[in-house]
């Protein structure tokens, strides 16, 4: 099966709402034609504007997080219809930053790709390990774990649709990116690991990417690898140049 590639921006904390308007009217020009998936994941309060300045053009707008509740009394958070309706098709789940900062775990991650599912949104599930990981040599253990507590009580169809990221800590927002061995390494692991759970159609069906200082002069090194199937992108999807991550080959 050929995968189609994905190549998504996390904007994290960044970006105005006219900022994002601004944005989106130069960078869609630039992205239009491209073969692979397009995904801007912007802060809750871009998500309208940003599906507003996208409409008609090949970039799909997605969260860079969401709570697990239906609504309540849960302030400051975000539900999964508030994402539908504002026009957003995908949420990302479990960014190491929302684990560190915010105390999200595998179980609460979970939660999030289950409820995110239910509502028809594409999870892109996040995991990676430390520096310290890495050299305690767990790093594959490790990203087991994630993924396969993440996964708990998904289908194999809800799968196929659910992106993985793979984002080695150290490498994120650090400069340092991941050889491609190492990243190729990882993400083969978690494609057998998800022949494991479901069977090999889906493990050939689920997309999974790298995530960790990905830029235009390494994005072919790393879009080449077999298991690689596209990049989660912080700080390069930040500016107009993301367009030769896009258009990386
Ligand atoms: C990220 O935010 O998911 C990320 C990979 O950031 P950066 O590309 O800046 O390392």
């Amino acid at each position: 099966m050929s995968r189609r590639m994905v190549i998504a921006g996390n904007w994290k904390m960044n970006k105005t709402p006219s900022e994002t308007r601004a944005f989106i009217r130069e960078f869609a020009p630039l992205a239009a034609g491209a073969e692979h998936e397009v995904l801007l994941c912007v802060p809750a309060i871009d998500i309208l504007p940003a599906v507003e300045a996208a409409r008609g053009t090949n970039i799909q707008i997605g969260a860079e997080n969401m709570y697990y509740e239906e609504s309540g009394a849960y302030t400051g958070e975000i539900s999964p219809d508030m994402l539908t309706d504002a026009g957003a098709t995908h949420v990302i789940i479990g960014h190491s930053e929302r684990r560190e900062y915010f105390a999200e775990t595998n179980e609460t991650v979970n939660k999030k790709v289950l409820k995110a599912l239910e509502h028809g949104l594409i999870p892109v599930v996040c995991c990676g390990e430390t520096l310290t990981q890495r050299e305690q040599g767990i790093t594959v253990d490790w990203i087991r774990q994630q993924i396969k507590i993440a996964f708990l009580g998904v289908s194999a169809d809800e799968a196929k649709k659910t992106i993985i990221a793979y984002e080695p800590i150290w490498a994120i927002g650090t400069g340092k990116v991941a050889t491609s061995e190492q990243a190729e390494e990882v993400c083969g692991a978690i494609r057998a690991l998800i022949a494991e759970i479901y069977d090999a159609e889906t493990a050939d069906a689920i997309r999974i990417l790298y995530g960790g200082s990905v830029k235009p002069s390494n994005a072919a090194e790393l879009f080449t690898q077999p298991d690689i199937d596209g990049g989660l992108v912080g700080g390069a999807s930040l500016k107009t140049d993301f367009k030769d991550i896009i258009f990386w080959k």
